[in-house]
């Protein structure tokens, strides 16, 4: 029996006018994930179809789980459009499985197709009565429900369906520039951003020797992590030692965290217009840190005019958790390395800033070169799924 994956698209099918921009993106994306196997993929504009060796289908079930923009998925046996190949085969697939109880449901997508849905699915019901003992018809809760799809060419049959990741194809939007930390909330706000189609590129603010070369490697490995669900990523670090220094030593320090992160933001709208992004993403968390009350978050914000994406705001910390978990990220972010906002913490940051306070504490040391260096001297990183290149000012 000839078996073949079945995609049905996600929400794209509510995008009208840019269907074709949709699904030739998630095609793309599909057919770079499979590039390991060897397969062959069709798309229309109501379906994908993917032929593949019955002994990768547990692999290609993996990447495919990873691929956003599909909604859900079918292992289908194909057959050729006519009735007499139809019921043997469904004969065929039925006499495979064990089960009791079953309903036959048809779709007809061929309306020249000579039958009805209805009366083909009470014929086919009856094919299968006559040829398997036992069994009998449970129109509210079969065993087996199985699906016919008749189609101009071929039709499909098929009995479980997966659940597609969701959401719109990686690509769909623009660049957006994710703050990467090593904690556990940014990876699920990237990933969530990914969701929506957002292709990322990664910031890390880093502070050697404050912080150390395992916390960066920790980031490369969450960045790689991510990149399984959205292809390659640009990662850029920011040396950050000097900037984070003088705020230390010049700013009071109830404002130090405000101000920490006032400069990566500034930072972050500067790399965003020399790298094409088009939004700041982050993992700030409504009320979770003293700089991440909403107080707090419009003097940081007040620095910027670029939309700032926070997908995890309104989540608990246990949500966010059960997603980093799901998406593999969690025992990663949990590794014990230093980070560059948790290396300098304050007893006691402010909790409701001052924008004018802010302004003050900044005017303590000249901190616009610093802002424009730390730029210039970015390291960029291509993290891809399985390996990384380093090269520098990578656009
Ligand atoms: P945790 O899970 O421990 O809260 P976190 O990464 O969310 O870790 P926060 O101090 O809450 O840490 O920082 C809020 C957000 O700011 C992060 O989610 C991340 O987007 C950004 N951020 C913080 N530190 C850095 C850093 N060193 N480099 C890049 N982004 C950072
Ligand atoms: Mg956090």
């Amino acid at each position: 029996m000839n078996r073949i994956i079945l995609i049905k698209y996600g929400e794209l099918t509510t995008k009208k006018g840019n269907r074709n921009f949709f699904i030739n993106t998630l095609y793309n994306n599909i057919k770079e994930k499979l590039k390991k196997f060897d397969v062959k993929i069709h798309k229309d504009r109501a379906r994908m179809y993917i032929e593949f060796n019955d002994s990768d289908l547990d692999d290609i079930k993996k990447n495919i789980d990873k691929v956003f923009g599909i909604h859900t998925y079918h292992i289908a046996y194909i057959v050729n459009t006519n009735m007499d190949d139809i019921k043997a085969e469904i004969v065929n697939i039925m006499k495979s499985i064990s089960f009791k109880t079953f309903k036959v449901e048809s779709k007809r997508s061929d309306k020249s197709f000579e039958l009805g849905s209805q009366e083909m699915s009470r014929i086919l019901g009856g094919v299968i009565l006559k040829n398997i003992d036992d069994i009998h018809v449970d129109v509210h809760n079969p065993d087996v429900l199985v699906k016919v799809e008749i189609r101009e060419k071929n039709s499909y049959i098929y009995l479980n369906s997966y659940k597609g990741s969701g959401g719109y194809p990686v690509g769909t939007q623009p660049k957006g520039m994710l703050m990467l930390s090593g904690g556990i909330d940014s990876p699920v706000a990237g990933y969530l951003a990914m969701k929506r189609g957002v292709k990322l590129d990664a910031v890390y603010f880093e502070a050697i020797p404050h912080t150390s070369l395992d916390a960066r490697n920790k980031v490369i490995t969450l960045t790689k992590k991510l990149a399984l669900y959205g292809g390659n990523i640009n990662l850029h670090i920011v040396n950050f030692t000097p900037i984070q220094e003088e705020i230390y030593k010049n700013c009071s320090p109830n404002y130090c965290i405000t101000i920490m992160r006032r400069m990566m933001y500034r930072i972050m709208e500067k790399i965003c217009n020399t790298h094409k992004g088009f939004a700041i993403i982050n993992g700030e968390s409504i009320g979770q840190v003293a700089s991440q009350t909403l107080t707090s978050m419009k003097v940081i914000n007040s620095v910027t005019n670029m939309p700032v994406i926070r997908p995890v705001a309104c989540l608990d910390k246990l949500e966010i958790i059960d997603i980093a978990k799901k998406i593999d990220t969690y025992e990663t972010s949990i590794l014990p390395y230093e980070d560059c906002c948790t290396v300098f913490v304050p007893k006691h940051p402010v909790i409701n800033p001052k924008i004018d306070q802010a302004i003050i504490e900044e005017e303590k040391f000249d901190y616009k070169k610093m802002v424009d260096d730390a730029v210039t001297g970015l390291d960029t990183i291509r993290i891809t799924e399985d390996a990384f290149n380093k090269f520098k000012n990578l656009l």
